[in-house]
Formats: C-alpha cells, structure tokens, sequence
C-alpha cells in the first residue's frame, strides 16, 4: 500500500467524526502533539514552509517557554493545516474519557476509543 492510499484510508476513518463549536477564538489544546510520519509530511506540505522552518520555529517557540504548536497561525489564531490535521487533534473532545477540553467544550456524543472506528456511540 502506498503511502497516498494509507492517507486516504486514514481520512476515510476519520471522516465520520463529529465535530463541535469551541471556545471563541481558543486554541489551548494546540500544544505539540504525536503524529505519524506520514501526517506530518502531509502537514509540512500544506503548511507552506519547509519541515526544517517548522522545527525551527518549534525551537524557537520551546526556548521561549512557548508550548504552542507550530503549524498554529500566529496571526489568524487558527490551525494553517487544518483540512489535514492529524488525528490526534481531530479526536479532541470526540473521545469519552480521553482528550478532555481543559474548558469542557465536547461533541455532544462522544466515542469510547476502542469503538470510536466502528462509529458507535456509547
Ligand atoms: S477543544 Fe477546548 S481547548 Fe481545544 S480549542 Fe476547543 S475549546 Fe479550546
Ligand atoms: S496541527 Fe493544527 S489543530 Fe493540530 S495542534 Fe497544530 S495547530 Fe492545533
């Protein structure tokens, strides 16, 4: 399997995930996260800079004390790669028990993590 297809059958997983209103203008939870390699190539290429601009700026943000995310708009406040976040950010608030919004916004139905790809509510 190639690596578009496994892209795309990750997409296809994460496709029918419920999504939520946030906090106005909040982006507490865009800390550094774990992603798989690949979603972070694919990260990297629709962000617009180069991987080593990214961990740059990682390292420029952590000297800082600055945990915030690197691939976080600094001026628009918004995620720049968000048609291709990685799932660890898009199961935020989806997942019961895991992943809890320090401000306590959620899906009104969220997933238990071992049923959450076969899509059933709990
Ligand atoms: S899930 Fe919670 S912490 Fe994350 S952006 Fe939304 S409101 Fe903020
Ligand atoms: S990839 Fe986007 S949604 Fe995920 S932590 Fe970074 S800025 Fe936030």
């Amino acid at each position: 399997m190639n690596n578009t297809t496994k892209l795309a059958k990750i997409d296809a997983l994460l496709s029918g995930l419920p999504t939520f209103q946030c906090k106005e203008g909040c982006f507490d939870c865009c800390g550094p996260v774990k992603l798989s390699r690949l979603e972070y190539m694919r990260c990297i290429k629709a962000s617009g800079h180069t991987a080593e601009d990214v961990k740059q700026q990682m390292q420029d943000n952590l000297k800082q004390g600055i945990y915030t995310c690197p691939l976080l708009d600094t001026e628009t406040k918004q995620c720049s790669v968000y048609e291709v976040r990685p799932a660890i950010c898009r199961l935020f608030g989806v997942v019961k028990g895991e992943l809890v919004c320090p401000h306590g916004y959620a899906c009104q139905c969220r997933f238990k993590i071992d049923t959450l790809f076969l899509q059933t509510p709990i």
